[in-house]
């Protein structure tokens, strides 16, 4: 017997150095893990006990109970190590393996197994116990014996059973430990059935405790998986906070459709006062106002739930040259502030890129400029580099505006952070503008500086790539449709829309060419209506109660195949991309809540115009 004393003492030196760096290192208490701890201290325990076993056997003529005592002990070291195991494989094999869950089911095998240790112990230590030592060989045998053959041969039969009904359920990873337990527990029977003098149970004990710690128990490996989980959760709250946007823009988008649209309606009117025109002017501005800044948390969050994608296609460098001055120039208003252009000339006239995004990025950096700028000038410059079909656009908008302090500039591109708030605490906005376009500029693996005087000016400059298309396909639209040339005689228009407001102004903007529209609430009012009558144009909203906007657009084609009516999507639903969706549903064209006139015009102009 004493010459396989090494085994438990070898494996005693192993565990404790699985010990030392399993409680050294920081670990997520979870359930698993108290479990993997007390099979640790018992394993030691039962490794102590065991080297004791080899000599209590030869002392128990003389210090009877107290090597009575050690065997006994073993033996219960052997059946409490079981039990714990048992609570462990029933744990991982939960159906519901939420912590809570566990928590609850864990103090329930912990109060009904320190029951059965406890019965098993003192039944153990009140049986005999008897020693067979002789011709150099040493075992204990008896009915507490036989008790402790049979408890764990029943246990390694439930372990089975519980892995093969939960098999799908287990991580791969986790049952391979637990087979491994098993077939390690029949090797140590099959070897003590062999010869009983070989204790090596607790030695097999620690070879599935050091397997656990490399493979399921890891506190590193455990700490990822709780990271991943945690990770996990991150990402559906966040999922969950870009749907919230997505409503809420929705929401705010719809009312601010009337605001807007009776706001440019009132414009028109010809009779209104001029003050009461100034505040009409007020109530757009402010409008637009509330329209940008929905725009910048939908793309902040849209950008940061990675769902933001960089659409490329043709388009015209000039056009989108122009546009920027237009709209700047708009921006500048009375403001004594000069817009300069320096535009390189070899830029080729059809790049190929993601155009809205370098105008939201040109956008925001000139109405900066503008924002900040009291008088002086604007200067914007885009200068290029062709090189293998590759179009480098340096852009740069310099301003002679109140500057940025050097210790704020690396907090431009934060979130929701303004600097400088005691200069500019009267300029409207939200911090949000150059966080888009930092993002933005990294999304299109670009580059942004800024170079500033404070109370002197600013330059901001980009860097991004554009491809070269050596023979574009792209037809240059025409400019800036002009609402006096668009003429528009008998045609029948449908505006299908669940809120009474939106149609009204979705009349009224009409009538503004001439049209009258047909007016629905619903989608299936549409459906029905389409059975008796025909149309040149159909201004369908999405988002509506019972039969969404595509689902009624499906459920027109499926029904008359021969329908060929142009429909466009009227949506408030206006996150980016969302064209794209809308086109690929079958829809011809999409127009955004608050109707833009110039967006409007341009559909009539298309869909309706008989010039
Ligand atoms: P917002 O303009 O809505 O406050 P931005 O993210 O666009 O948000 O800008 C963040 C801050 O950077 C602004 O609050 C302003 O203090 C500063 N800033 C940006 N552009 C300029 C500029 N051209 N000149 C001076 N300060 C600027």
């Amino acid at each position: 017997m004493k010459t396989f004393t090494a085994f438990p003492i070898c494996s005693l030196v192993f565990i404790s150095l699985v010990a030392i760096m399993y409680f050294s290192k920081p670990h997520i208490k979870t359930v698993e893990n108290r479990i993997y701890k007390d099979l640790i201290i018992c394993n030691i325990i039962g490794l102590v006990l065991e080297i004791l076993c080899y000599f209590a056997v030869d002392i128990v003529d003389n210090f009877y109970f107290f090597a009575m005592f050690i065997l006994k002990s073993y033996i219960i070291y052997l059946f409490a190590w079981t039990m714990i195991m048992n609570a462990y494989v029933f744990i991982i094999c939960q159906k519901n393996n939420k912590e809570t869950n566990n928590e609850k089911y864990f103090a329930k095998i912990v109060k009904i197994s320190n029951i059965i240790i406890i019965t098993i112990a003192i039944i153990i230590y009140l049986l005999p116990l008897h020693i067979y030592n002789e011709n150099n060989l040493a075992y204990t045998y008896g009915l507490g014996t036989n008790l402790l053959v049979l408890a764990c041969m029943i246990f390694a039969i439930m372990w089975l059973s519980k892995i093969v009904i939960s098999f799908n359920r287990l991580k791969q990873k986790k049952y391979v430990p637990i087979i491994v337990c098993i077939v390690v527990l029949i090797i140590v029977f099959i070897i003590q059935s062999y010869d009983r003098s070989i204790l090596i149970a607790t030695t097999g004990h620690a070879f599935i405790v050091l397997l656990m710690y490399f493979t399921i128990e890891n506190p590193d490996v455990k700490l990822i998986e709780q990271l991943n989980i945690a990770k996990a959760k991150a990402e559906k709250a966040n999922s969950a906070k870009t749907d919230f946007l997505s409503n809420m823009s929705h929401e705010i988008r719809t009312p601010l459709n009337a605001i807007v649209g009776f706001s440019n309606l009132l414009l028109e009117n010809k009779e209104l006062p001029l003050d009461a025109k100034d505040e009409v002017e007020d109530i757009i501005m402010a409008s637009d106002n509330l329209l940008e800044i929905v725009n910048g948390i939908l793309d902040i969050s849209k950008i940061e739930a990675n769902k933001l994608e960089i659409v490329n296609n043709e388009y015209s460098f000039s056009k989108l040259v122009k546009e920027l001055v237009s709209l700047t120039k708009g921006r500048i208003g009375e403001k004594p502030l000069e817009l300069k252009t320096n535009i390189d000339p070899t830029i080729p006239e059809v790049l190929y890129g993601d155009a809205q995004r370098v105008k939201q990025i040109c956008v925001n950096l000139l109405t900066n400029a503008v924002k900040y700028t009291k008088e002086g000038w604007i200067n914007l410059t885009v200068s290029s580099v062709i090189k293998d079909n590759v179009c480098r656009l340096i852009i740069s908008v310099e301003d002679t505006g109140i500057g940025i302090k050097q210790e704020n500039i690396a907090k431009l591109f934060n979130k929701f952070e303004r600097v400088d708030l005691e200069d500019n605490i009267t300029i409207e906005g939200t911090g949000l503008g150059l966080a888009i376009t930092k993002m933005l500029v990294d999304l299109m693996h670009g580059k942004i500086v800024v170079q500033s005087v404070y109370g002197k000016g600013s330059k901001f400059t980009v860097s991004l790539d554009q491809k070269v298309v050596s023979e574009p396909t792209l037809k240059i639209e025409e400019e800036k449709i002009d609402e006096k040339n668009i003429v528009v005689h008998d045609k029948k228009v449908l505006l299908v829309d669940d809120n009474k407001i939106n149609l009204k102004v979705g009349e009224k903007l009409l009538q503004s060419y001439g049209i009258n529209p047909l007016l629905v609430e619903s989608g299936q009012e549409c459906i029905d209506l389409l059975r008796e009558e025909s149309f040149d144009l159909i201004l369908l909203d999405d988002m509506m109660p019972k039969l969404s906007g595509v689902e009624t657009l499906k459920k027109i084609k499926e029904l008359y195949p021969h329908f060929n009516t142009p429909v466009v999507a009227l949506t408030a639903n206006a996150l980016t991309g969302m064209k794209e969706k809308y086109l690929k549903d079958g829809f011809d064209d999409y127009l955004a809540k608050p109707i833009d006139k110039n967006e409007l015009n341009r559909v009539i102009n298309k869909y309706l115009n008989k010039e």
